[in-house]
């Protein structure tokens, strides 16, 4: 697990050179704690930019379990060009990770001042329904929406291909989105949504295995067996400039 600037360069770098068009990234304090610290943000970014020239950073808002709104927004004031945004209240194992409708309200306002585009992270079928009706009522950005299904986290919307068919399916037309799966489901899920046409998100945030008892030796490592799978479905992986273009960023 990457806790100092070297580690998490070296992750991101791991994980780009292996085909990522996108990072999303979480940041720690040199002894591992978990942090939302707008500084540390800055300087990990900028580092991670000079080394993935072109990659699409998505910073995280959700930070950990516990963490005030206040402190979970630091990054958006970096004018990240997306950030995560989840989208309602559940459990997290034995933690509660809220995300409470004057959060959210406080979330979208941020993200339409500073035109940060919101990666969507919806963990239940709720999620969705919560975003569609605040994007109707303006209170967060609209079209084209980037949503990511999160399965799999315990005491959540379990992770199996009948339930991302079932949240693929209540997003609008026109709408992007990427399958998450946490821990041992993560590559059945990927599996699941290439064919679907759907994105994938796979890191040590996710999952820390390669295949069963086989600990990844970097993100890298898993991004590439995304990689291979999609190349034996015949899906290329986009490149950042490709991937921008997919997301509308580059207008
Ligand atoms: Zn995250």
């Amino acid at each position: 697990m990457p806790y100092t600037l070297e580690e998490m360069v070296r992750e991101a770098k791991s994980a780009y050179d292996a085909g990522a068009a996108i990072i999303h990234v979480h940041v720690r304090w040199d002894d591992g704690t978990p942090t939302q610290d707008r500084e540390r943000f800055r300087v990990v970014m900028d580092a991670i930019r000079a080394a993935c020239p072109g990659v699409i950073l998505i910073p995280s808002t959700g930070g950990a379990t516990g963490m005030t709104p206040e402190e979970r927004l630091q990054p958006t004031e970096l004018m990240p060009e997306m950030a995560t945004l989840d989208c309602g209240t559940c459990n997290f194992g034995d933690d509660i990770f809220v995300n409470d409708m004057p959060t959210m309200r406080a979330f979208g306002k941020r993200m339409l001042e500073n035109h940060i585009k919101p990666e969507y992270e919806c963990f239940e079928m709720g999620h969705i329904d919560t975003v569609l009706k605040m994007v109707k009522k303006g209170l967060l950005p609209g079209e084209p929406m980037q949503f990511n299904f999160v399965l799999g986290v315990p005491g959540c919307t379990p992770p199996t291909a009948g339930n991302l068919d079932w949240m693929v399916k209540a997003i609008p037309a026109g709408s992007t989105w990427t399958a998450t799966g946490i821990g041992k489901s993560a590559f059945d899920l990927a599996a699941a949504a290439i064919p679907m046409g759907g994105n994938v998100r796979v890191g040590f945030e996710d999952n820390l295995y390669l295949s069963r008892g086989v600990l990844a030796k970097s993100n890298g490592e898993l991004v590439k067996k995304v990689v291979d799978m999609a190349a034996l479905l015949g899906r290329p992986v986009a490149t950042p400039a490709e991937a921008r273009a997919i997301l509308g960023l580059d207008k």
